[in-house]
């Protein structure tokens, strides 16, 4: 009979059933999520229930073959901090916190781990700790992603605005699809969807592709999003989501069957000149 665990979430097992489990389920999923604005017709944990959605719909179509740990609920997010309520840790508290989480699934024996971040404002944090554990931990393989970055041709054949990508239709749509009480309606604006929406700086940062020149929030959206909400459907969310989660599964998928990393060799010793 195949083993069935009581869940794949990490938090709501004992260390028995993580015991049994743990021969089943090579690969532990680390979601990362925010608090942070996402203008007036949106809740402040959109990212983290994201996030948290993605892992685990990945981690039951696998089933038994992925844990899922708890959501990180904070992540970088001083872009936002003019609007009230948004919390940030710094890049490297970040970093940190993903470090010691993916040495703890080490520690416990998982050499396949993924780290998968609702929130674009976590990326440069978790790129540096993704390189720094890939040195440490030279027996694991371990990856990342964005949620919204896996389907990219399909946000472009499917958005309206040319300005977009937070709170936007895009992520609205998925919002609505994951979770519906995270959007009031009633209250969805438009944002900055075009460049002429944009002040000088933004409109000289999101012209020039390829060239990074990050700005707050407050400087591109007076309410805090781009792109138009009121244009995000369920539909559209489910199409998007679901694209996600068959891209991440059939990763996973490869990442099982790929050989286990092996340490690097050391260095051959240096030969000293004799003469
Ligand atoms: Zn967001």
């Amino acid at each position: 009979m195949t083993y069935l665990p009581r869940t794949h979430r990490l938090a709501d097992l004992t260390w028995p059933e993580i015991d049994e489990l743990r021969p089943h389920a090579p690969v532990a999923i680390v979601p990362l999520g925010a608090t942070e604005q996402h203008g007036h017709g949106m809740a402040q944990r959109t990212d983290t229930a994201r996030a948290e959605a993605v892992a685990d719909m990945v981690a039951r179509r696998m089933s038994p073959q992925v844990v899922v740990t708890p959501t990180i609920p904070v992540g970088m997010s001083e872009h936002h901090m003019a609007f009230p309520g948004t919390l940030t840790l710094s890049p490297v508290t970040l970093q940190q916190v993903v470090v010691e989480l993916v040495t703890s699934l080490h520690r416990h024996g998982w050499r396949r781990i993924f780290v998968l971040t609702g929130h674009g404002g976590n990326n440069s944090a978790v790129d540096v700790a993704v390189s720094r554990l890939r040195a440490e931990l030279t027996d694991t393989h371990i990856a990342w992603s964005g949620v919204t970055p896996v389907v990219s041709d399909l946000v472009k054949a499917n958005a309206d605005s040319p300005v977009r990508g937070h709170s936007c239709e895009i992520e609205t749509s998925q919002a609505l699809y994951v979770d519906p009480e995270l959007v009031l309606p009633e209250r969805l604006t438009r944002g900055s969807a075009t460049l002429d929406d944009l002040n000088p700086a933004g409109r000289l940062a999101r012209s020039h592709p390829g060239i990074n020149f990050p700005q707050g929030y407050d400087a591109l959206s007076p309410t805090g999003n781009l792109g138009n909400p009121r244009l995000a459907t369920a539909e559209l969310g489910a199409l998007l989501v679901d694209a996600v989660v068959d891209r991440i599964c059939g990763f996973l998928t490869g990442l099982i069957g790929l050989p286990d990393r092996r340490p690097a060799p050391p260095p051959a010793p240096i030969a000293l000149e004799t003469s």
